[in-house]
């Protein structure tokens, strides 16, 4: 057989998660010699040996990479003969301004996890076990570049064993930065509620013993603290959303494996490839008939988010007799995830019984993420821990950062080829959020070398994260959120042409200054015209009726009966709901909105499903939850509406539907019917907006977003009837429909009105 040189370029995400060593092992393998080095564009390797081994090396390096790695591109081209006698993996080339890029927080590995498991290793049952292809990294990292120093691992020296396996090429820890073992690493203790210690020689069987006697413990995991406690026992859940302050808003739970799992849920193949992935997100799975877990689990829910242990404490919890755990962050209502000792010990102490607690520091939280599979594809509603930071492609973006929305906000900064996308910071609405935003802001600037040459935001004057934008001095660009959501949907799907975008949104604020959220845009990834949405419609008291979704409901049913309806509206509502027309009747302390969300949530009221919510867009989602699993579209169920052209804008009139619902209901019509039936208008008048749309602008191709979207039986039965009618349709995946989602769409839509800007001058 002949020998062959090559030399090998592959592009893509190759960076820290392990590419070199990789590299290294399988042209060591195959009797290949040559080196290996990687800067910010990508992995070099030049490759000498035997014609077929080579052949099987680039088969390997398409087909099996390490699991953290994306490639784009593979280049190869043949060089002359230079009789290497080795393979070595030669120094990075980084330059300090170019970006390293940084994995997420992945889950215990399969190797990791037998280590742990087996009384022979030294590693036998040592909760922070991890390797180069598993364990912290996100979470961990203060600055770059990505040594040991720059990580809360610093403070623990490696013992010799470890040190070993850290400077082996061939090991699977070979600079695996957070390497340790129970010799040099850190360690698990227990406190009560008050913080001391607990005189125990096995933390993790005392506290498996003491979860099962039904007591809360608060648990420090990988990038922040849960609060766990038996997910079987309907006591200890009480006890949890009483001290939480979480009537509620459901849990998710932990189970032991996927059998587990199975009992209570169905499971497809993609549902079942995600909770038992690297990532380990929160998966929301459909509920079995057979499903028998407390109610107070979840309340009003058809679904049930389960996640499966991703560290090894985790794994370790789960002995033989515990078979399901709440895991929910810990934090106080509203304020941000706790992740420090002394912190969570003193804001949770009312909370937690005791306290699971480690000395690895956290340096950035991250909260879990939230999945779930709509027409077999992943579909994302809280990106977080297991995905942030890995970048999004995309060619010369503007070095901008884009400030994202004020609920669910994250936040995006562009460099070179990159755009990276914040974990999910919550709703900034106080100091403490804010501060994190900040402090989450700061760290981004520093890990990506980074600083902004412009700034994005959101027209909303009164947002946080506006304000953050006007305190900054740099140029700053205004996105309209609506716009912003549908273009997050046009990147992830690289759709670059005009598009029918419908951004079927809680709020949103508009260029007339009112709330919009059921937008129809004809846009780009520059510009929108808005071409379509629901009526406008007072929502009495403001965006705080959120809040009391019988305030709209009230308020929309008497839009729709008018004076004759105020002993209807009575009937529903009670007394106080005479407030409520006063105001609309004199237009008192009332604004305009066309938003979706808030149509769900009169409706959810009217059908006496939520009248009051205690976590955001609680009434939509009790609404859905009414649709059992199976139910088919069927588009003679449906209310009617209208659709009026006003100034060569389309509107869409609700208040014959609200009019029907509103009889339906006094016919003790079932909850379940009425709200199929209010799915099903909402499908039809959508699909009847497409086509005229189409018709006059002859594009074919929709991008659906906004936090409406990620309503199951909406989304996947809409999908379904516009491609029908033959139109491309486009939806989320690893970015939410929701308010995350907008940063991505803001940035680049900046990215665009940027570069215009600068040619302008
Ligand atoms: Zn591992
Ligand atoms: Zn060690
Ligand atoms: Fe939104």
């Amino acid at each position: 057989m002949a020998v062959k040189r090559i030399f090998i370029t592959v592009e893509g995400i190759v960076q820290g998660v392990g590419f070199r060593p990789f590299v290294y092992n399988l042209a060591t393998k195959l009797s290949l010699n040559g080196w290996v080095n990687n800067n910010s564009q990508g992995v070099y390797i030049d490759l000498e040996g035997e014609e077929h081994f080579i052949k099987t090396f680039l088969e390997k390096l398409k087909n099996d990479p390490p699991p953290l790695a994306r490639i784009e591109n593979i280049f190869y081209t043949e060089k002359e003969i230079l009789n290497y006698t080795c393979f070595s993996i030669k120094k990075s080339e980084i330059t300090s301004d170019k970006i390293t890029l940084i994995s997420p927080d992945i889950a215990t590995c399969r190797d990791c996890l037998s280590d742990i498991h087996d009384p022979l290793n030294r590693r036998y049952r040592y909760p922070f076990t991890n390797c180069t292809n598993c364990g912290p990294r996100f979470s961990i990292i203060k600055s770059i570049p990505y040594d040991r120093d720059k990580t809360t691992m610093k403070k623990f020296q490696m013992c010799k064993p470890c040190e070993i396996e850290y400077t082996d090429p061939s090991n699977r820890r070979f600079h695996a930065q957070p390497n340790a073992c129970s010799h040099c690493g850190p360690h698990i203790w227990i406190t009560d509620s008050k913080g001391n210690k607990i005189a125990t020689t096995d933390p993790i069987a005392y506290a498996e013993e003491k979860l099962k006697e039904g007591h809360i413990f608060a648990i420090k995991g990988l990038c922040g603290f849960h609060l766990a406690c038996d997910a079987k026992n309907k006591n200890a859940i009480d006890k949890l959303r009483t001290r939480k302050n979480r009537p509620f808003k459901p849990f998710a739970v932990m189970a032991k494996d996927i059998n587990i799992i199975k009992k209570y849920c169905y499971v497809n193949a993609i549902e079942e490839k995600l909770l038992t992935g690297i990532r380990k997100p929160i998966v929301l799975l459909n509920r079995k008939e057979s499903y028998s877990l407390p109610e107070s689990l979840a309340p009003n829910q058809n679904t049930l988010g389960v996640m499966l242990p991703y560290t090894p404490l985790h794994n370790l919890i789960f002995g033989d007799n515990t078979e399901l755990l709440v895991m929910t962050s810990a934090n106080i209502y509203g304020l941000p995830l706790e992740y420090k000792n002394e912190f969570a010990l003193s804001n949770l102490s009312k909370i937690a019984d005791y306290f699971l607690l480690h000395d690895r520091d956290i340096y950035i939280p991250v909260d879990d993420s939230v999945v779930r599979v709509v027409n077999n594809k992943e579909s994302m509603i809280r990106r977080a821990r297991g995905y942030t930071p890995d970048p999004v492609l995309y060619k010369d973006i503007s070095p901008i950062l884009a400030c994202g929305p004020n609920m669910k906000n994250t936040f995006a900064l562009g460099k070179e080829n990159f755009i990276f996308l914040s974990q999910h910071n919550g709703d900034l609405e106080n100091l403490e959020t804010y501060e994190h935003y900040k402090r989450n802001i700061q760290h981004f600037k520093d890990i990506f070398s980074f600083s902004p040459e412009a700034l994005v935001c959101d027209m909303h004057p009164l947002y946080s994260s506006t304000k953050y934008a006007e305190e900054c001095s740099l140029p700053i660009i205004k996105v309209q959120h609506h716009h912003a959501h549908i273009v997050s949907c046009m990147v992830e799907n690289k759709v670059k042409d005009q598009v029918i975008g419908i951004a079927y949104d809680g709020t949103g604020y508009g260029t007339d200054g009112k709330i919009w959220g059921s937008e129809f845009l004809i846009c780009d990834e520059k510009n929108f015209k808005r071409v379509a949405h629901l009526r406008y419609l007072p929502l009495p008291g403001g965006e705080s009726a959120i809040h009391a979704p019988w305030k709209i409901g009230a308020g929309y049913a008497y839009v729709a009966l008018k004076d004759e309806g105020t002993e209807v509206i009575k009937n529903l509502y009670g007394n106080s709901s005479s407030v409520i027309v006063e105001m609309i009747k004199r237009n008192i302390n009332c604004i305009d909105t066309c938003s979706m969300g808030r149509l769900f949530d009169s409706v959810s009221s009217i059908i006496c499903v939520c009248n009051k919510a205690t976590y955001e867009g609680q009434g939509s989602i009790e609404l859905e939850a009414l649709i059992s699993r199976n139910v088919k579209f069927d588009k003679s169920a449906v209310y009617d509406y209208n659709i009026n052209l006003k100034n060569d804008v389309l509107e869409i009139d609700p208040i014959p539907t609200i009019k029907q619902i509103i009889e339906d209901k006094f016919n003790y019509f079932s909850k379940e019917k009425m709200s199929i039936k209010f799915h099903n208008t909402i499908i039809c008048f959508t699909l009847e907006v497409c086509e005229i749309i189409r018709k006059k602008t002859k594009i074919n191709k929709i991008a659906l977003s906004g936090g409406v979207f990620q309503n199951y039986y909406l989304l996947k039965n809409l999908c379904n009837e516009l491609e029908k009618t033959g139109f491309e349709v486009y939806t989320h995946s690893q970015f939410p429909s929701n308010d995350g989602g907008v940063a991505l769409g803001q940035i680049v839509i900046g990215d665009n009105l940027f570069k215009e800007r600068k040619i302008k001058k």
